[in-house]
Order: C-alpha cells, then structure tokens, then sequence
C-alpha cells in the first residue's frame, strides 16, 4: 500500500474548540481510548482523555507545519541538548492553543475540576537545571516564532531525581514519569537507526574510496528509536517537534543463552542498551565524567545526526547542501561529538574528502557556552574516547592537525597559545577537549549574556578567539511569557491586560505601557492585592505539603535553584543567622517581618551542597521554634524544587535571590522569571543581573557586592578573608555560631568543616560580600516599609522585563546565527 502522492483521501475534519464538543469528546476518549465509563473514571483517566483531547487539536496544527516547512524548503533549525526541562505540557497546550477557558468549561459541565487533575501531570523532568530549562523555553519560543525546528535529545525513563528530605538531609528518589504512560508522546519505529561502540577501523574498500574514507567495523551496536512531542507555539500558530531517542538492544534477548541455562546473561546486552537512556546524570555546572555519560552523549549526537541527514537527502537530494538547510545548535558541548560524526558520516558514508566535510560541518554547527568554570568543562580520556569511538578519534586528530597548522600559519599565536586550543589537552593523562571541538566546528559560539561572552573572550576561549575573532557573540537568555507569566500567573495576566491590553500577549516589548501605571495608586493597590494572593496560595501549598505555616503578610524572599557553593545559598543563610541575632538583641527596633524560602536540588555527590541543604533545615528549625523571632523571621526549605514549584513560587515572591559570586553565573534565567512576576531583585553585578540593571533602571533592583572584575583583581592580589572576617562584628558572630553548633546541638561540629573553609580560603567570596549583601538586605527592609514605593519599583520591574522574553532570544539566534529571514 502506497499512498504517499494521493491528494483525493479523506480528510478529517479539524477538531472544533467549543465546550459543548469538547465534553462530549473528552466521554469519547474515556471510553474508546481508555475503556471506562465517566463513572468508573479516576483521576488520571480523566487527565489522560482530556490530553487525548488536546492533543488532537495540536496534531491539527502540527501537520500544518511539516507541510508548510516542506513546501518552503527553508533552512531548519535542530536543537541538539542533552536535557529538556519542559515541566507539565497540559496548561501549556490548552493555553497555547487558545482553548483553556473552554477546557475548563467543558470540563466543568462533567463535574470535574481542571485543577485538581493538572495537578496529576508528572513533571517531564528531563534536565537538571537552568540549561534544560533554556532548552524548554526557546523550542517553545521557535514555535511561537514560525522558526521551523527540532529539539532533538534523550528520554531518560528516570528524569531528575525526587528530592526529599529526611531529618534534614537530601534522599534522592527515582523520578518515574512514565508510570501512567505518556499521552503527548509518538513512538516513531520507522525513524530508527543503528548507533555503534567500539570496535576496529579499517580502510574502505573499492577502487572508488577516498584516501580519506574508513570503514568503521563497531564490536557493539544499538537501535535509537525516537519518540516525538509537538511543541506548540503561542495561538498555535506553528507547532514543532521535540524528538527523543530512547535504546533497544538489536536482539531483545539471546536465545542460545538463554537455552543454555543463562538466564541473565541472556538479557545483559539488551540491559546495557537500555542504560543508555535511564538516568539523566544529576550534576549541574560540573561534567559526569563517567563513561556511560559519553555513550550517552554519542547516542544522541549520532541518532540525531543520521536522522538530519536523512531527512536532508529525502529532501533535497544532495548532501553538499546540508548547510543551507540545515542549522545545527549545540546547546553546550554535550552533543559536541556531533561534530566529529557529522565528519564520519560525510567522509566515510557520502565520500567526500576532507576539505569539503570539514567545510560543511563548520558552515552547519554552532555553539552555546553556559559556563566559564574551569571544572565544568568537559574533556575525556583520550584512552576511554578511543576505546568509544575508535573513528572519531581518527577524525579529531584529523580536525586537530589542520587547526594547530592553520593556527601556526597565522602566526598569531604563541606556542602556549597552540597548546590551549589543541583539542588534546596534552598536560598529564591526554583529554579530549570538548569545548575546543565544538569552537572549531562551528562558524558561531555564543554566550548567554553580555558579561558572560565578554569574559568568554578572556578565559577558555581567549586564544581561539584571537585565532577566529568574528565567531564569538552574545545572546543573552530569556523565558518564555506564556509559562512564565501567563499560565502561571493568572492574576497579574489579568490585571495587565485591564490596563494596557492584550498587546503584550503577542508582543512582550508591549509591557512597557504598564510603566504609566506604577505610580497611580488604585493600580499599586490592585497589583499589591494579586501578589497577596498569590502568596496566600503558596502559602496553603506549604501547609497541605510540609505542614509549614508562612503568613502571607510578611516579605516573601526567595532563592531558589540548584544548590551550589557558587550561587551562594550560604551567603544567604548566614545573613538570615546575623539578621536572627540582630533581631534578638534588638527587640525593640521595628524589624520588617520576612519569610525566607530555599530550594533547589544538590547534586548527590556534590558534600557541600547536600550540607548546606541540612544547614537551612538547621537555621529554619531553630529560628522558627524561637518565640523572641516569632512573627518576624521565619526560614523553611521547600522540596523538590522542580518546574511546577517553580510555578507556585515566583509569582509569590516579594524578593529574588540572585546573589552569585561575579563573573561565575553565566546568565541566570530565574532571575528574569522573578521580575516580570512583580518581585524586585537582590543581585550581585553577574550574569544576566547587568542586563536586568539597565532595563529595569537602577532605582528597581537591588545591587551589592564586588564586580566581576573585582573579584578577579582580589584574587590575584592574594585575598585573605580572616582579614575581612575580623573587621566585621556580625558576620564574625554568625560565623562562630554556625561553626559552634549553635544550630546543631545534635552535631557541634557537622558545619566546622563547610566553615572554616570561608575563614582559610573563600573561593566564592562569602565574606567579601557579606557586608554589602547584609546593607542591601536593610535597603530593602527601607523599602518594603513604604508599600507604595515597593509597589510601583515591582511594577517597573514587570513593565520593563519585555525584552528578556526568549522570542527575543530566538529572533536574535534566527538572525544572526542561523540566518533565517
Ligand atoms: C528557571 C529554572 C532554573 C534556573 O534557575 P537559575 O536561578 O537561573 O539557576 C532551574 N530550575 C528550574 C525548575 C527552573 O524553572
């Protein structure tokens, strides 16, 4: 049978958005799709028919676009990243696609409550932190946009751990996301493809072979198989594919084995494919390092790449064209070794010589840096990747060669310089540099804010920049407004619109008009009321979750993100144990009563971080169970802080937390989903904090502590925080009190260590900070006291944040990396 080509089939009829059809569809679906009857329905039946009935509309759309892209025959964009942290997709379709209040209608008339069954959806927690998050918000942005594109990445069966807390300490619990099956998912056999390990490398045979072709003869081999979600845009207007590959062993099972009496044995081939796609690795800001994590990052980079390829010629014929049709985005060096297969591929199974392969490649790939720490950045054992990938190292030493010998022929570098943009880290046991891979194989590398690319310029990348000086810029990150304040925040969504309209729903730069109102009182009264109740909704949250009770009435202050020494989580709770003694010994002063929330996941092997989670369980027992602070203070850590906490916590928050050490958060997107929910920032001079500054105006954020380049300066003078440490009474006092055992009788000396290390060394400059970070906190007590002044600063913040939408984002890469009209 073969249909391809017949244009008089029946069509179906595009599903139609009243409520009325949408209840009657949504009986259907319980009952042919799920075979139960309205009354014999639970819960998940429910969400799943209601999915079904979403769905349905979005493939409505989602055929639309593949056609509109064909027929176009433009260039796509496909988004290589290893996480995609796209959180609950079902508010998010229903909201795109312009049929929330209807679904809400229809289902109301069934006599169920959207709300309790959204609340049902798993969280797709297929990243860890920021990074996958990004990854989430541009494939929605491109969508939104009519930019034509694939995010292409894996679909862990275990996501990102479920953080929970026992007597203080992190438990990591495996995430099972899939356990109701997943609605929104097309399994697609027929895009699969075989993905080698190992093995041996010979020349190619025949008359016909390049010198340059091999034949690469893999000792093990599995199946990637892709399942694709549609990712829609705002109103629907184009809807793109995630695509995620998932493992399967070639032979399910080995008979003979089995036969044999070898039980297990038998199923260990098809156990070692299905690892590749289990467990997301929970380590942010620093490499895995193991080798599962390189087959991971092969696999996909290899799936996606065949599946690329093949589309190309299905397509257009003629692989020499891949780079006018095709943009390929690394987001980070995790899908790095593209690069290298993109070569294989055009060396060994298209023939080409070398010359136009490495000219194609680079003319395809581009790059996303996220971070500047020198641990973070990836290499590998060149003994594991040979092992691995015994062609693609042929290939990188190939891509090396010709890099050192046109680096020397430009004579602008030096002989170290040459060291540090070899892609063979030769000092100690030889590494393959990622980062310098990606760089050479891509005509664009971009930071993610200006101070980030800037920096970029002068650390990692400073010699290949001289060597390539047009292919670094910057594209600072944004989020989308449809999640992050639209669906999320109903509230404000609605109190905008009855000012300025619905403009800015279709263009976030229209926020701006609300800046008019930040000073007319009856709209800062009607802001103030919205913010409280969201907080009331936070706060019953809270009480049904983890018992706690927060009062909706006081400063709700907010850090929230991964747990890491260099976001300073710790700088925060050792100002809350100063302000806790300030409090005490100065009752009578007219202290502003806050709440201060934490939360964030620490990598499981990362001893510093899971300490500083059991410190703020700590300090929020003993502060909360003290009566001299009661009404005032108040501390409490929320678990499992993940896409949909996120969504229930921004939007209550009074103040954001952003107070990394400068110069090492690369931009921070948090930070943009706080302001345009009306909280005002704390914030070092770091990332996208600069940025924030100069739209927002100075007036409207709360900045402390040393620059960048200060930080820089200390360090190389050789700074000595017992000096600083010594000249300041409070942070001394807390310092000793944490270290004493002031907070952990059970254990005097559990937080000794994670202290002394700010007294010897500092690296994040705890100290150097505390001072500035402790006055700005009093600005801000100054500030909140004045409900009028704090309203219209909030409001500013809102009307000015339009131009960190990721649309922004994303018309930037369209134009100036991927070059799409
Ligand atoms: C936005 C977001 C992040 C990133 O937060 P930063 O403060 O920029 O580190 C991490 N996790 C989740 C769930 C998010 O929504």
């Amino acid at each position: 049978m073969n249909l391809q080509g017949q244009t008089n089939l029946p069509k179906p009829a595009p599903r139609q958005f009243d409520p009325q059809v949408l209840a009657q569809e949504i009986v259907e679906r319980l009952t042919y799709r799920i075979g139960k009857n309205a009354q014999a329905a639970k819960p998940h039946d429910w969400l799943h028919a209601v999915i079904l009935s979403i769905r349905d509309r979005v493939i409505d759309r989602w055929i639309t676009s593949t056609q509109k892209t064909y027929e176009e025959e433009g260039r796509r964009v496909y988004y290589l990243s290893l996480e995609f942290l796209i959180g609950r997709l079902m508010r998010d379709a229903a909201s795109n696609m312009e049929m929330l209040d209807d679904m809400q209608a229809a289902l109301a008339s069934l006599g169920v409550d959207i709300d309790l069954i959204a609340e049902l959806e798993p969280d797709a927690a297929l990243g860890n932190g920021g990074l996958g998050r990004l990854a989430a918000c541009l494939m929605e942005s491109m969508a939104t946009v009519d930019v034509p594109a694939y995010g292409y990445g894996i679909r862990y069966v275990n996501g990102m751990f479920r953080q929970e807390i026992s007597d203080g300490w992190q438990v990591e619990l495996p995430e099972t996301w899939l356990a109701h099956g997943n609605p929104w998912e097309f399994e697609r056999r027929e895009a699969s493809y075989e993905i080698g390990f190992g093995g041996r490398v010979d020349p190619a045979e025949g008359d016909s072979a390049s010198p340059h072709q091999m034949q690469w003869r893999p000792a093990e081999r599995v199946i990637a198989t892709p399942y694709d979600t549609p990712i829609a845009g705002w109103r629907g207007k184009r809807v793109n594919t995630l695509r995620l590959w998932t493992a399967q062993p070639i032979d399910p099972i080995l008979l003979d084995r089995f036969n044999a009496g070898d039980h297990l044995g038998a199923l260990a081939e098809s156990n070692r494919a299905e690892a590749l796609a289990r467990v997301l690795y929970p380590a942010d800001s620093s490499p895995a390092g193991q080798e599962l994590r390189l087959r991971q990052e092969y696999f996909f980079s290899s799936a996606s790449l065949q599946d690329i390829v093949r589309r190309h010629l299905q397509y257009f014929g003629d692989i020499t064209t891949l780079p006018d049709k095709a943009a390929i985005q690394l987001n980070d060096t995790h899908p790095a070794v593209a690069v290298a297969e993109l070569v294989r591929l055009l060396l060994d199974d298209h023939g080409l010589d070398f010359d136009e392969a490495w000219d194609i490649t680079r003319r395809t790939f581009s790059y996303t840096n996220h971070t500047l720490l020198p641990e973070a950045l990836e290499s590998w054992p060149v003994p594991l990747f040979e092992r691995l990938l015994p062609r693609h190292m042929q290939i990188v030493y190939a891509i090396n060669s010709r890099l050192l010998a046109e680096a020397r022929r430009s004579g602008v570098l030096d002989d170290q310089g040459i060291g540090t943009i070899s892609l063979i880290d030769e000092g100690g046991e030889r590494r393959v540099r990622m980062g310098n891979l990606a760089f050479a194989g891509s005509h664009s590398i971009n930071g993610v804010s200006a101070l980030h690319t800037d920096l970029m310029k002068v650390t990692v990348f400073a010699d290949l920049h001289k060597l390539y000086p047009a292919r670094i810029n910057n594209k600072t990150n944004g989020v989308t407004y449809r999640r992050w304040l639209m669906q999320c925040n109903p509230g404000l969504t609605g109190l905008i619109r009855e000012a300025i309209g619905d403009g800015f729903m279709d263009d976030p730069e229209a926020l701006r008009d609300l800046d008019r109102f930040a000073a007319d009182s009856a709209f800062q009264d009607k802001f103030l009321a919205v913010k409280r109740a969201n907080k009331g909704a936070l706060s019953t949250l809270l009480r049904q979750r983890i018992n706690a009770r927060i009062d909706p009435g006081a400063l709700f202050d907010i850090q929230i993100k991964r747990i890491h020494e260099y976001k300073r989580q710790l700088l925060n709770l050792i100002e809350t144990v100063s302000l806790y003694d300030q409090i005490r010994s100065h009752p009578e002063k007219d202290w502003v009563p806050r709440v201060k929330l934490f939360g964030g996941k620490a990598a499981p092997s990362y001893h510093n971080a899971k300490l500083i989670i059991k410190l703020a369980g700590d300090v929020a027992r003993t502060i909360n169970h003290d009566p001299a602070v009661q009404g005032l203070l108040k501390v409490q850590f929320v678990p499992n802080y993940n896409v949909s906490m996120a969504e229930v916590m921004i939007p209550a928050a009074d103040l954001s937390e952003q107070i990394s050490t400068a110069g090492m958060e690369a931009s921070g997107t948090g930070n943009m989903k706080f302001a345009v929910n009306g909280a005002l920032t704390i914030g070092t001079l770091d990332g996208a904090n600069v940025e924030m500054r100069d739209h927002v105006g100075e007036d409207n954020i709360v900045i402390f502590g040393l620059t960048a380049q200060q930080v820089n300066d200390r360090r190389a003078a050789g700074y000595a925080p017992r000096d600083v440490i010594d000249q300041s009474k409070e942070l001394t006092q807390a310092l000793n009190a944490i270290a004493s055992g002031v907070f952990s009788p059970d254990d005097p000396d559990r937080y000794k260590g994670l202290i002394d290390g700010i007294w010897t060394n500092d690296w994040f400059m705890v100290a150097a900070d505390f001072d500035s970070y402790s006055a700005a906190q009093r600005r801000v007590d100054a500030l909140w006291k004045d409900q009028a002044i704090w309203a219209q600063k909030a409001i500013h913040n809102v009307a000015r944040m339009g131009w960190f939408s990721s649309d922004r984002t994303i018309r930037e890469y369209a134009a100036d990396i991927w070059k799409i009209a």
